[in-house]
């Protein structure tokens, strides 16, 4: 039931539309919702989230950044071991909006040399169309459908879980974070999320892409297109 709008939350199909080829929501045929966390491994954090994961036996997708996974091999290990899928979430957890293209995937490539995957999210979801365009060349841009905005301290734990139930659809891919910013809201929204949707008759999977696979993607209405062509001209000016 989707009881308000916001775009923090949920991006609509104007933005989505910007980005063709990345992924924003995996086919909704089937009632299988997909759990990210996005920039861990970090102790005391990372494994309590594994550790609830592992309660009600599903997988997930951790896009790790490479400087964490560094510090933190072991914990990296666990969510190798415990069979969840890893993404690559940059080196140092940059901006693609702030640096430059080519320093943007040399960092992208640094944190490829500890994290093997063919999967990508961009930190803060946001790039330049020209970082945009190398980045297809060798990943699966995963985006999401629903954000629960755990790392917002001004939120509770009931409100990211609202975040997260009032947005949900077949197919979303729902992202949360395993950092010491969201640590209270991800470990107490977590287990009443997973509750409501297992009660709701969701199923949970990690995401996975085998490289010679192509998704067929939802497609996105090209609706208002003036806009949409003002947003490219200042992410060509970015
Ligand atoms: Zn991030």
């Amino acid at each position: 039931m989707r009881k308000r709008y916001n775009l923090k939350i949920h991006f609509p199909a104007w933005i989505t539309s910007l980005f063709p080829s990345a992924i924003w929501c995996m086919p909704a045929k089937k009632k299988t919702v997909y759990l990210t966390f996005d920039d861990g491994p970090i102790p005391d954090i990372t494994p309590k989230v594994l550790a609830i994961l592992k309660k009600y036996n599903i997988k997930a997708t951790f896009f790790c950044v490479g400087e964490n996974v560094q510090k933190h091999p072991a914990i990296y290990q666990q969510i190798i071991n415990q069979g969840h899928a890893v993404g690559n979430h940059t080196f140092n957890h940059i901006r693609g909006f702030k640096v430059k293209n080519k320093n943007y995937l040399n960092n992208i490539e640094k944190a490829g040399k500890l994290i093997e995957s063919n999967l990508f999210r961009p930190p803060h979801g946001t790039l330049k169309k020209t970082q945009y365009n190398s980045i297809i060349k060798k990943y699966k841009l995963i985006m999401w459908d629903v954000i629960s905005c755990d790392y917002d301290p001004r939120l509770t734990p009931k409100q990211c879980y609202n975040n997260v139930i009032d947005f949900v659809r077949n197919g979303s891919i729902i992202t949360f974070h395993d950092s010491i910013k969201a640590k209270n809201n991800v470990l107490n929204a977590l287990p009443l999320v997973i509750e409501k949707l297992i009660e709701e008759g969701y199923l949970f999977s990690k995401i996975e892409f085998p490289k010679s696979q192509t998704v067929k993607m939802r497609t996105v209405p090209n609706q208002l297109h003036s806009m949409k062509k003002s947003i490219n001209r200042l992410l060509k000016g970015a």
